[in-house]
Parts: C-alpha cells; sequence; structure tokens
C-alpha cells in the first residue's frame, strides 16, 4: 500500500513538472517558432532515472494534457507522449542495460560515451518517430528530416546537460530518493579530477550547442533575407519594366497608323508582366496581394477602354511601386526583430548553461572546501596529541577518503611509536635502577665477607700472644672461607659483567651432556659425601648432543647441584634426569629440599635474588642461578623451575638437540 502511494506521488510530480513545461514550452514554439521542449525532456530523464519507468506514464498523462493545436488528435497526442516517455527511458535503459558504458557517469569517459549513445539511439528513434508517426510540427509546417535530427539532438542534449549535475553532483539526492542503480552508484568514490572533468564537459557540450543554434537559426534567417531581397528586386525590376510599357505608350502620337499594332504589343506585354510579378512577390504583405489585383485590373481596363487617362494609371502602377518599397521595409524590420528573438533565445541557453555551470562548481567547491577543513582539523587535532576519527571526514570523493586512509594509518603508527617509546623509556629507567640495585648490592655482597677476613686478621694480629692454637686454626680457616668466597663472588661477577657488556665469548662445539653431567656430579660429589645425600643419575644409551661450550654447560649444572645440594637437609637425596622432548635435551635436577614459594620463584633468576639473608659463612652470591639463566640462553637454550615450600625444588635446563 505504501509502495504504492509512493509510486502514485511519483508519476504525479512527473505529470505536474512535465505538464508545466510542456505547456511553456509548446505556448512559446507557437508564438515564436522556435523549440524549446528540452527542460521537459530533462525532466522526463530524470523523473525515469529516479523513479524508473512508472514516471513515464507521468510523462505520457502530461503529453495528452497539453496540446499544441485544438484540432490535434488523441492518436497523435498519445504517440507524442510515448516518444517522449521513450526519450526520457533511454538514459535510464542505457544506464540499467549497458553498465559496461555507463557504470559511472561520473567518470568522463562513461559519461561522453553515454551521451553519445543516448543521442543517437535516441535521436534516431525520435527522429523516425516524429516523420512517420505525427509529421506535422506544432507551428503547422510539415517537418524535413534535416531539422528533426537537429532539434532533437539539441532537444537531447540540453535534457541531459540539465540532468547531468543531478546525476554527477547530486548523488546525495539520489542515494535518499534514487533508484537501487543510482543508490549503488552513490556508494563508489569518485575523483575531484573527474568532478572538474564533467564540469569541463558540461560547460563545452552546453556552449558547443548553443553555439550551434545560433548559427543554425542565424543562418537559417539570412537565407530567408536573401531570398526575400531576390524576389523583392525581381518584382521591382517587373513593376519598373510595367510602368516603362506605360510611358512608352504615352508617347505614341494619336495619328500613327501604327498605333492599333503597338498598343496591342503593349497589352501584352502588360499580361505577361503582371502575370509575372504575383508569383515574385513570394514574401509579400496581405495589403500588396490585395493591391496588385487591382492595379492589373485597372491597365487591362485602360487597354480595353477608350484609353484616356493614361498618366493616372502610370501614377497608380508608381504608387504600388513605392508601397512594394514600405512593404519591403517592413519586412526588414521584422527580420530585426526575429533576430532579436534568436537571440534572446540563445542568450537563455548560455544562461541556462553558465547556471548550471554555476551551481556545479559552488557545489564542488563546497562539497571540497568541508573536508578540507576538516582535514585541518584532525591534523591540528592529532598534533595536539587527541585522537581523532579519521572516518568523520565526509566526502564522497577518492582522494579524501586516501586522506582519511593515510591519517588513520598515520595515527595508529604514532600511537604503535608512542607506546614502543614508552616501554623503551620504562626500560631505561628499570634498568638504571637495576644498575643502582646492582651496585649497592654489590658492595654489600663484597664487604661482608671482606670485614670478616679484616677481622679475623685483626684478631689474629692483636691476640698473637694470648690465642691458642685451635683458635688459631679457627680463624685462619674463617678468613680462608670469606677469601674463597669472595674470589667465587667476583668470578660470578666477571662472569655477569662480561654477558652485560657482550665480551663473554662462547666457545661453541659438539657436547655430549652426559659427560658434563657425570663431570659435574663427580666435581661436587665431596659436598653430597659431606652431607650424607645420595646423587642419583639417570642418562640414556645414545650420546646427548648439543651444540654448546662445555664450560658453559658445565657451569650451570655446577650451579644447579650445588644449590640443591645447599638447600636440602642431611641425607636428602639429589637426582639428575635426562630426557629428549621435541628435539631437545631436558636435564631435570631434583631435590627434597627447603623448596620455593610461588612468590619467590619469580625473582630468584636476577641478580643478587637470594630467599634467605645469609650469615657471614654463606657460601651463595645470589648470582648463580642469574648466571645459569643468561648461560642457558645464550646457548639457545631455557630453565625453569617448579618447586613446593617444604618438599623440594626441580630446575630443569633444556639444550637444542644437534
Ligand atoms: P645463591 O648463591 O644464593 O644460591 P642462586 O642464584 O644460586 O644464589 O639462588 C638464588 C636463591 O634461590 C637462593 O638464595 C635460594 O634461596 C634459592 N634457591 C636456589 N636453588 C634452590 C634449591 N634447590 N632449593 C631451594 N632454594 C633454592
Amino acid at each position: 500500500m505504501r509502495a504504492f502511494l509512493i509510486r502514485t506521488g511519483q508519476v504525479a510530480l512527473t505529470f505536474a513538472l512535465f505538464s508545466l513545461c510542456n505547456a511553456l514550452a509548446t505556448q512559446f514554439e507557437i508564438e515564436n517558432s522556435v523549440s524549446i521542449l528540452f527542460p521537459a525532456t530533462a525532466i522526463a530523464i530524470l523523473a525515469c532515472m529516479m523513479f524508473g519507468w512508472w514516471a513515464a506514464i507521468g510523462v505520457v498523462l502530461g503529453t495528452i494534457v497539453t496540446p499544441w493545436s485544438p484540432e490535434i488528435s488523441f492518436t497523435t497526442l498519445l504517440t507524442s507522449g510515448l516518444i517522449s516517455a521513450i526519450e526520457g527511458m533511454v538514459p535510464w535503459a542505457v544506464f540499467r542495460f549497458r553498465r559496461d558504458i555507463s557504470s559511472d557517469l561520473r567518470d568522463m569517459r562513461s559519461l561522453i560515451a553515454f551521451l553519445i549513445f543516448g543521442c543517437v539511439v535516441n535521436t534516431a528513434f525520435s527522429a523516425i518517430a516524429g516523420n512517420v508517426l505525427i509529421l506535422k510540427h506544432p507551428a503547422g509546417t510539415y517537418l524535413v528530416w534535416r531539422e528533426v535530427y537537429v532539434w532533437w539532438i539539441a532537444d537531447f542534449t540540453a535534457a541531459l546537460l540539465l540532468a547531468m549535475p543531478a546525476l554527477a553532483f547530486g548523488h546525495a539526492l539520489f542515494s535518499r530518493i534514487g533508484s537501487d542503480a543510482s543508490r549503488e552508484q552513490a556508494g563508489q568514490p569518485r575523483t575531484i579530477t573527474n568532478a572538474v572533468q564533467i564540469l569541463a564537459v558540461i560547460l563545452l557540450l552546453g556552449f558547443a550547442m548553443s553555439f550551434a543554434i545560433r548559427v543554425s537559426l542565424l543562418n537559417g534567417l539570412e537565407a530567408e533575407r536573401l531570398e526575400q531581397q531576390r524576389a523583392w528586386a525581381k518584382a521591382t525590376v517587373i513593376v519598373n519594366r510595367i510602368h516603362d510599357n506605360f510611358l512608352g505608350i504615352e508617347t505614341i502620337d494619336e495619328n500613327d497608323p501604327r498605333r492599333s499594332a503597338m498598343l496591342a504589343a503593349a497589352r501584352r506585354v502588360n499580361d505577361a508582366e503582371f502575370a509575372s510579378l504575383e508569383p515574385a512577390l513570394t514574401h509579400t504583405s496581405p495589403e500588396l496581394m490585395q493591391e496588385v489585383p487591382e492595379v492589373r485590373s485597372l491597365t487591362q481596363k485602360w487597354f480595353a477602354g477608350p484609353q484616356a487617362n493614361a498618366s493616372q494609371v502610370s501614377a497608380r502602377i508608381l504608387k504600388l511601386r513605392s508601397d512594394m518599397e514600405a512593404a519591403d521595409g517592413k519586412s526588414w524590420a521584422d527580420f530585426g526583430r526575429k533576430r532579436a528573438r534568436i537571440m534572446t533565445v540563445v542568450g537563455l541557453v548560455d544562461g541556462f548553461v553558465f547556471m548550471i555551470l554555476v551551481l556545479a562548481s559552488l557545489t564542488l567547491i563546497v562539497n571540497i572546501s568541508r573536508p578540507f577543513h576538516q582535514v585541518r582539523e584532525a591534523i591540528n587535532a592529532m598534533r595536539d596529541g587527541q585522537s581523532v576519527d579519521p572516518a568523520k571526514i565526509e566526502s564522497g570523493y577518492l582522494e579524501f577518503r586516501t586522506i582519511a586512509g593515510a591519517l588513520a594509518e598515520t595515527q595508529a603508527e604514532l600511537l604503535r611509536r608512542e607506546g614502543a617509546l614508552r616501554l623503551q623509556t620504562e626500560r631505561a629507567l628499570a634498568a638504571s635502577r637495576h644498575k643502582s640495585d646492582f651496585l649497592a648490592k654489590m658492595s654489600h655482597e663484597l664487604r661482608t665477607p671482606l670485614n670478616s677476613i679484616i677481622g679475623f686478621s685483626d684478631l689474629l694480629a692483636e691476640q698473637e700472644e694470648t690465642i691458642d692454637h685451635v683458635k688459631r686454626v679457627n680463624f685462619l680457616e674463617n678468613v680462608s672461607t670469606s677469601a674463597r668466597h669472595l674470589l667465587h663472588l667476583i668470578n660470578d661477577l666477571l662472569d655477569v659483567s662480561k654477558i652485560e657488556s657482550g665480551k663473554m665469548k662462547m666457545h661453541f662445539e659438539d657436547v655430549d651432556l652426559r659427560r658434563s653431567i657425570s663431570n659435574t656430579v663427580r666435581s661436587t660429589s665431596p659436598l653430597f659425601v659431606r652431607k650424607r645425600q645420595q646423587v642419583v643419575i639417570s642418562v640414556p644409551e645414545e650420546p646427548m648432543l648439543v651444540r654448546a661450550d662445555p664450560s658453559r654447560v658445565e657451569q650451570i649444572l655446577l650451579n644447579l647441584l650445588s644449590n640443591a645440594n645447599k638447600y636440602s637437609g642431611e641425607g636428602k637425596p639429589v637426582s639428575v634426569i635426562s630426557e629428549k622432548l621435541d628435539g631437545r635435551w631436558r636435564i631435570e635436577v631434583r631435590d627434597r629440599g627447603i623448596g620455593i614459594s610461588d612468590e619467590d620463584q619469580a625473582r630468584i633468576f636476577e641478580d643478587f635474588e637470594q630467599v634467605y639473608t645469609r650469615g657471614p659463612n654463606s657460601t651463595g652470591t645470589g648470582l648463580g642461578l642469574a648466571l645459569v639463566k643468561r648461560f642457558a640462553e645464550m646457548q639457545g637454550g631455557e630453565v625453569e623451575v617448579k618447586s613446593k615450600l617444604g618438599e623440594g625444588s626441580t630446575f630443569a635446563i633444556t639444550l637444542p638437540a644437534v
């Protein structure tokens, strides 16, 4: 129901506009003999483009209700209406069925193809239909082929020019009320260059058409004027000869014996000249058409009658000649008026083209300046560090869409770089903090054993006389332990600093991890023996080949084993288990010692991180696991820990198998 109402509204709107234009054009054509049907045709084209074939009904109805003469038959009106409707539907049909040439009217090439195709099809159709079916021109004269072609081409081009800005620039309008095709078209981006090209096409075609109309009309007028001039000259010569004929008779002597023969000859001349005068007066006035037969019968009467008052007849002929001259002058004035009318019509066409151009240019300017402003705003906002949404740049033009896309990318890139920079700064700050912490801890670590060494040495020096042997040995052992601890610490520190500065040299070779395990277990066995801890080793039959630095691998295992020894109670077993997993060798060092809480597990691989504070005799440096992690990673491996407080820990290292 709603769709029906909309359709009816569209037909009614087309009907109203078309019939109004048609009535005005017909009136103008009858009065001025100049056809300006194109606004009506433009309405037919636009309506069909926007509403589809329904609009054709409005066009046919609009033609029927505006007859150009009262005698015109209904059939002729209906045919004429159908021609106008088809003329309106040609662009619609071209657009619908020949998308290949009119896929986007905003593209200049398809626009020109569309124009040419539309003009040729439309003009051929209209010319044939106009000649065969209607035959009679509104002004009353019959059409000839050439005129039909000229007028229909001009009419259709002008109509398209009127419709074109709406097609090319009014896509917003089309996308709201237009057909599916125009809505689809409105979604595609066009370039500013295309829009400017279309403007240029409109301008060129418009003025070319106006020029063609001007030349065609003025040429017609000039030809008519020349023909009339010739006709007047011929008529004047005839009238002069008639007058000379009479003057000759007046000079004949009354007693001349040849008089009657001469009169008869003059009479024949008179009749012949009058016979040729009437057809010569092709562009005459109604007064002259009446006057010529009068003078003719006067002369004939004179030749038939007593032949008196020849001078009176001669005067009447002279008057006819002067009347003809007056009529000639009047026809010149008519030409002037016609010329002025033609100039008015072409002036209107020029003004119309110019108006289209101005409107289209204004639309273009508005459509360009608005997104330009938005782009400037977006850039300013981005410069001020605000987040902008480039999708808000409203423009159908491809150029602005590209700019909006580039802005979006720039913004994303800026955000990404900002994030990376922030991360880098945070890292640098953390590193600097870490360095300070490291220095503080290191001084502390160094001071503790040194204090112990100095303390015991001083004691030895001070109590040299009184100190007994056992005490002295004890003091010296303390000094030695602290010194070894210091050496250990300094060695570890040297390793850390070498790694940090990138100067740690690794000597890669094919290493059988079974050998590394047995070496390490052997070298640490005194520790385990001292705490009565059993070490269980499980290794495969095949060689556990990896590409690594054997001394660093052993250093890793040594740290893990000595930790297992250190942090497990007396008699608690330690096992070293190896297996191959996903192309990597994995060695686990398990103990049943004190274990590490989840929270502490996260930090024990950091430099100087220790879970428990140590006494002066502690052998730990807090650097062991940090070195394990670094060495493992330098050899393409990794280290992980699984532990439960009070139950024991498992440290695992994996290295890629060869
Ligand atoms: P340290 O020289 O103090 O052993 P590490 O870097 O080797 O330093 O270890 C850091 C800390 O991790 C140790 O102080 C200890 O608290 C904890 N830890 C390391 N291995 C074990 C383990 N097998 N069982 C329990 N705790 C451990």
